[in-house]
């Protein structure tokens, strides 16, 4: 297949390009080679698309609420900012389409009890009316441009694909190209083979990562120092409102670095009132193996002294655990690539700990991919 320009001169052949995690930095890498016209596959382990920009669906079950309707927390990313120009663009185009909103929180520094200001004087944005509406949009702009190969409809009709529930596994290199295998997840089926790929987007955290490079790839011992911390994310929902004064809040002092009333979001429900509790980094390594019981009490007992004020019993709490939460010291280089081996890696921790950083890698994963091209061709 060749990528054709609108007028119809065959300007290069279509690369087929495997991209392993459809979190914002792969589809973000996803979507840009579509719209060059590759011919783009994402393989996803889990069932829908998002990665650490999810939300979870909770069912309170337990007790007499065995009927009541199920509740939504965004349990990762909890809002992003938009620093750089290009950023900032995508941004406005999400706001114009009606996939983001600006939170107004109000978010407050938090020590036991007393607001003040936050430093600095950043606007705060979340998907709508959940946070994995970017990446819903990102999937189907994807398809989108991978069905008609920028506009061109003779220039191939191959749409771009994503195969979910798909656990890729250690990457084969045979002779005309690379091998994806997989065990599928819904199925139970180890090691299904997918096509050859010219070219591997491996967006992932560092540590996954590197568990499906070859043993040989110069890759491992480059990104070896980018390591991500967990956190231990609590969620809890109240029938009644706590009647706080804010939105979110960073807390100080207290085993909890971040608070938010869920329910503040735009276009979420109101009640129950739905609260998300992220303690640090450190602390979430400490505790990793702690029973969920122990975790949810010392969480509660800290949210409880942050907010000084005792708590009424939660209509319904849970626990998830991150374990490749937040990137504790990101590389400066945007994304890693072995251009001879065709393998390209990205994901937040490569250029900065958060949502932005994700899709700045992803653009430059794609970037990096398309430049190489135009050499070898
Ligand atoms: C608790 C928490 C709070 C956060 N708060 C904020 C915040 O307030 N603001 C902010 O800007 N950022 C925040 N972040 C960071 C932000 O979520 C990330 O920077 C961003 O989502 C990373 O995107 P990514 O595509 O790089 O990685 P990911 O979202 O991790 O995507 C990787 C994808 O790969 C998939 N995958 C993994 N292994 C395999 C495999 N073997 N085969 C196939 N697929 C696989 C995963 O399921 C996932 O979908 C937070 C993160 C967490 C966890």
């Amino acid at each position: 297949m060749s990528i054709e320009s609108e007028a119809g001169t065959t300007l290069r052949r279509a690369e087929r390009v495997a991209i392993i995690g459809a979190g914002l930095a792969g589809l973000t890498c996803a979507r840009e080679l579509s719209l060059q016209g590759h011919d783009v596959h994402l393989f996803e382990k889990r069932e829908t698309v998002s990665g650490r920009m999810a939300r979870i669906r909770m069912q309170p079950d337990q007790g007499a609420n065995q009927t009541a309707e199920a509740v939504w927390f965004d349990h990762g990313a909890q809002y992003f900012t938009a620093r750089s120009a290009e950023f900032a663009q995508q941004v406005r185009d999400w706001k114009n389409r009606g996939v983001v909103q600006q939170w107004c929180g109000p978010f407050v520094s938090l020590t036991n009890g007393v607001c003040e200001p936050p430093p600095g004087s950043d606007v705060r944005h979340v998907g709508v009316p959940g946070m994995d509406a970017i990446c819903s949009d990102l999937l189907q702009q994807t398809c989108k441009a991978g069905s008609c190969k920028a506009g061109n409809p003779n220039a191939g009709n191959q749409a771009a694909r994503i195969t979910f529930c798909a656990n890729v596994l250690p990457l084969q290199r045979v002779e005309q190209g690379w091998q994806i295998r997989y065990e599928n997840i819904r199925s139970g089926v180890t090691a299904q083979l997918e096509g050859l790929f010219d070219w591997v987007v491996l967006a992932l955290p560092s540590p996954i990562a590197q568990s499906l490079l070859p043993g040989d790839s110069p890759l491992i011992r480059q990104i070896a120092p980018f390591k991500l911390g967990p956190c231990l994310a609590v969620m809890m929902a109240f029938d009644h409102s706590l009647s706080l004064s804010f939105g979110g809040a960073f807390v100080q002092d207290s085993l909890l670095r971040w608070i938010s009333n869920n329910s503040s979001m735009p276009q979420r429900k109101k009640t129950p009132e739905c609260w998300i509790l992220h303690p640090s980094s450190e602390w979430s390594a400490e505790h990793w193996n702690a029973s969920d019981a122990a975790v949810l009490g010392q969480i509660r007992a800290a949210f409880e002294k942050a907010i000084a004020m005792v708590l009424p019993e939660p209509r319904y709490q849970a626990l998830f655990r991150w374990e490749n939460a937040l990137p504790l010291q990101p590389a400066a280089s945007g994304c890693f690539s072995d251009l001879q081996q065709r393998v390209i890696i990205a994901g937040d921790w490569c250029t900065d700990a958060r949502v932005e950083g994700a899709y700045q890698s992803g653009l430059q994963a794609a970037r990096r991919l398309s430049e190489e091209m135009l050499k070898q061709s």
